[in-house]
């Protein structure tokens, strides 16, 4: 079956029902869709699942709430496309990282994924915040890295010196009383 619209975007011609295989859980499934959305689809919905496996949030910086923060900034770039705005930010207010409910959770991802343009637009804008994140996060953990490196210097020298001063008590005891006669004593 062949339709003159992309149910998606702007884009005319003859598309067939969407393939993305994330159909059940962006309600795409029938829909028409241009190869653009198609893909858009595919990293939509890669993100949304990658999302729903996060274990339960412990932190702030724990990967479901992270991940959760990136969706909320990216609804909010392309907000002023969104059909039902208030629908879909109250739904992303309900998403708890910290609950322990899981179905919940789900529940109220899906229906803000649901009302969100699933097309080209909104995948960038997902991409864009996920790719900040990471960047972030490669930048923590490099920070760390060279916190650690910078303290085992210091342990180093700390060792270094201590060892320094070390020898040069050995040295003054060795001036005042010569090895041979302290080992005779
Ligand atoms: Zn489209
Ligand atoms: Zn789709």
């Amino acid at each position: 079956m062949y339709y003159y619209f992309c149910h998606f975007c702007e884009n005319r011609g003859n598309f067939r029902a969407c393939g993305c295989t994330h159909g059940e859980l962006l309600g795409c499934e029938g829909r028409p869709a241009c190869r653009e959305c198609e893909s858009a689809h595919r990293s939509i919905g890669t993100f949304v699942k990658e999302l729903l496996a996060t274990d339960i949030a412990e932190r702030s910086n724990s990967a479901r709430a992270s991940r959760l923060r990136v969706l909320l900034k990216a609804f909010a770039t392309v907000r002023n496309n969104v059909r039902r705005p208030i629908f879909v930010s109250d739904e992303l207010r309900a998403c708890d990282p910290f609950s322990g409910n899981a179905s919940n959770f789900a529940w109220h991802i899906v229906n803000a994924i649901q009302s969100l343009p699933l097309n080209q637009e909104f995948a960038k804008a997902l991409d864009t915040e996920f790719k900040a994140l990471r960047l972030q996060r490669a930048m923590e953990s490099f920070s760390c890295a060279i916190k650690e490196s910078i303290e085992r210097d210091e342990q180093n020298r700390r060792g270094a010196f201590l060892q320094r001063e070390m020898r040069q008590i050995r040295n003054q005891l060795d001036e005042l009383i010569p090895p041979r006669r302290r080992a005779a004593r």
